[in-house]
């Protein structure tokens, strides 16, 4: 009681000796001295949280899209804004749909920001779109400003990338929390183990699949991931395309690769709307393909994140689905 009764006194002589908004503001600036992370997408987010383990008292970690809203439509709102023009840290990709980043670092007020583009990361491992194939593109349009290669920007669903962009994660914020470089380091090791299991894992399952072709009846995300394990994929569309709309010829295309092939599973990736799937199914001789959907992860909310999805999490159920789909039941 009397300490309660001493904090009200010293506060309300803090309230009236007339100190000025400035003040209040720097003095709340204090009170809240914590180094501000912000990641845009989810598997940035999660890395950050693994490499930063437990000791968070003294960091506030953001993930902008934390409202599952995908990150090809996505734009920062004002406040999103204000909470990157003064952060510690800032990471992101850098991709096609994360262009709205440059006018962000515009305004950047933290002369000491430190910024990680993980596409620069990778260097000349970043990989041009690719079209396909059978897919549908995007008509001569797309030709006349075609001078700039695309990149996939979908880096992180290779687990051998994640491993790499989770070391530059690291080295950046041991910059920014140098007494914790320590702990953070051994926070990178024990989960770039993880991630080495996880990639000899999915190794073994291309290894063994009786499948090696992964036909899309949607966007596909996933040519990090394929390369890594040399399997082959036929899509609707290229990476992360707006085209929504399928033409005959393309369902045409897919439905007679399920067929050549003889395969049983046409893939979707998260959220998506089956109705191509569906063309592609009901084109093929025997009509009764299974349609499946792996997680490009590129529309994680916070409240699967409170459900306890991870990048390790995710990336085992899309193993799973995996090794149902291309390994034989005979
Ligand atoms: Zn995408």
């Amino acid at each position: 009681m009397l300490k309660k009764l001493l904090t009200l006194s010293v506060l309300s002589a803090f309230l009236f000796t007339g100190c000025s908004a400035g003040q209040i503001a720097s003095a709340e600036k204090q009170e809240d001295n914590k180094i501000n992370i912000v990641c845009t997408l989810f598997p940035e987010y999660d890395w950050t949280r693994e490499i930063l383990g437990s000791q968070t008292e003294n960091i506030n970690l953001t993930y902008l899209l934390e409202s599952g809203l995908e990150l090809h439509t996505y734009q920062p709102s004002a406040k999103d804004m204000l909470t990157i023009s003064d952060c510690d840290v800032f990471i992101y990709t850098g991709g096609e749909s994360e262009s709205w980043v440059d006018d962000a670092l515009k305004t950047v007020s933290n002369p000491d920001m430190k910024v990680i583009r993980l596409m620069d990361v990778l260097g000349d491992s970043a990989k041009e779109e690719e079209v396909k194939e059978g897919m549908e593109t995007e008509a001569e349009e797309e030709e006349e400003d075609s001078d700039e290669p695309e990149y996939d920007e979908h880096i992180w669903l290779s687990v051998r990338n994640a491993e790499l962009l989770c070391s530059a994660v690291c080295d950046t914020l041991c910059e920014a929390v140098p007494e914790q470089k320590e702990n953070y380091q051994a926070n990178l090791n024990a989960y770039l183990e993880k991630l080495d299991s996880l990639d000899k894992e999915f190794q073994t399952m291309a290894d063994t699949a009786s499948v090696r072709t992964l036909v899309f009846g949607d966007r596909f995300p996933f040519r990090y991931f394929t390369d890594d394990y040399q399997l082959d994929y036929y899509a609707a569309f290229v990476g992360c395309s707006a085209e929504t709309k399928a033409s005959f010829e393309t369902v045409a295309f897919l439905s007679k690769k399920l067929d050549e092939l003889q395969l049983d599973t046409v893939f979707v990736i998260e959220n998506a709307d089956t109705s191509i799937a569906e063309s592609i199914i009901s084109n093929t001789e025997q009509k009764n393909q299974k349609i499946v959907t792996l997680n490009s992860m590129q529309s994680v909310n916070a409240e699967a994140i409170g459900n306890g999805a991870s990048y390790l999490t995710i990336m085992q159920e899309n193993l799973d689905t995996l090794k149902e789909a291309l390994h034989s039941h005979e």
